[in-house]
């Protein structure tokens, strides 16, 4: 399973991951680090935890953080250099949970990285859509797609987009402005969901 901080409540990491647990089965986790931008959030992120504990790698506070969840087998970490694997020997030699406080110190420097994004939405959740539009899961994708620099991010962008059930999408907004008062970032959503989908629908070629 797809299973990392910034997945776990943006595109529904949390929901699947109690359905897995509610049917007993081990979890190998997929993406850790969401392609690398867990390993890489930006400097002011960067900072936060850095200045907490210096001696910790931005990807182990991920490793980490998943550790805290139960019934995790494994989690599969795409290494392309000799010094991620050396981290990640580190990192998992006597792995840790992060503890509480660690916990809200991650959640600071996520919220910090989530911040400087292309769309600057935190997640928080505060506008919730009475029609169901998934806004805080799609500003992530959206996000991830501009930062993505894989060669196959268009498909990554169409295959995440598509997985959202046909409610929760963008083009699902009926625009009755109710969301925009509630965030406290004052992103205008209708507008950007517009933009979002217009990515997809470039995405796809159509
Ligand atoms: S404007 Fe769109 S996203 Fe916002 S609450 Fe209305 S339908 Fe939902
Ligand atoms: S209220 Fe604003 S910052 Fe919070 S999740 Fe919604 S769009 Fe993002």
């Amino acid at each position: 399973m797809q299973i990392n901080r910034l997945d776990w409540k943006t595109t529904r990491g949390e929901e699947q991951y109690n359905i897995a647990r509610k049917a007993n089965l081990p979890i190998v986790v997929m993406e850790p680090l969401r392609g690398s931008l867990l390993a890489n959030l930006n400097a002011e992120a960067t900072k936060i935890l850095k200045d907490y504990n210096p001696d910790a790698s931005v990807a182990s506070w991920a490793f980490r953080w998943l550790a805290g969840l139960d019934g995790i087998l494994t989690m599969l970490s795409g290494m392309s250099a000799p010094e991620h694997l050396e981290d990640n020997i580190k990192t998992f030699t006597n792995l840790t949970p992060l503890s509480e406080e660690e916990q809200k110190v991650y959640d600071k420097a996520i919220a910090a990285h989530l911040k400087q994004s292309a769309i600057g939405c935190t997640a928080c959740r505060y506008c919730e859509c009475p029609v169901g539009v998934n806004i805080a899961g799609l500003f992530s994708l959206y996000n991830q797609y501009m930062y993505d620099d894989r060669a196959n991010k268009n498909m990554s962008f169409i295959n995440h987009y598509e997985a959202l059930k046909e409610s929760e999408r963008a083009d699902k907004c009926i625009k009755c402005g109710l969301c925009k008062p509630k965030c406290p970032q004052q992103l205008d959503i209708p507008e950007l969901l517009v933009k979002v989908h217009k990515a997809y629908l470039e995405a796809k070629g159509a």
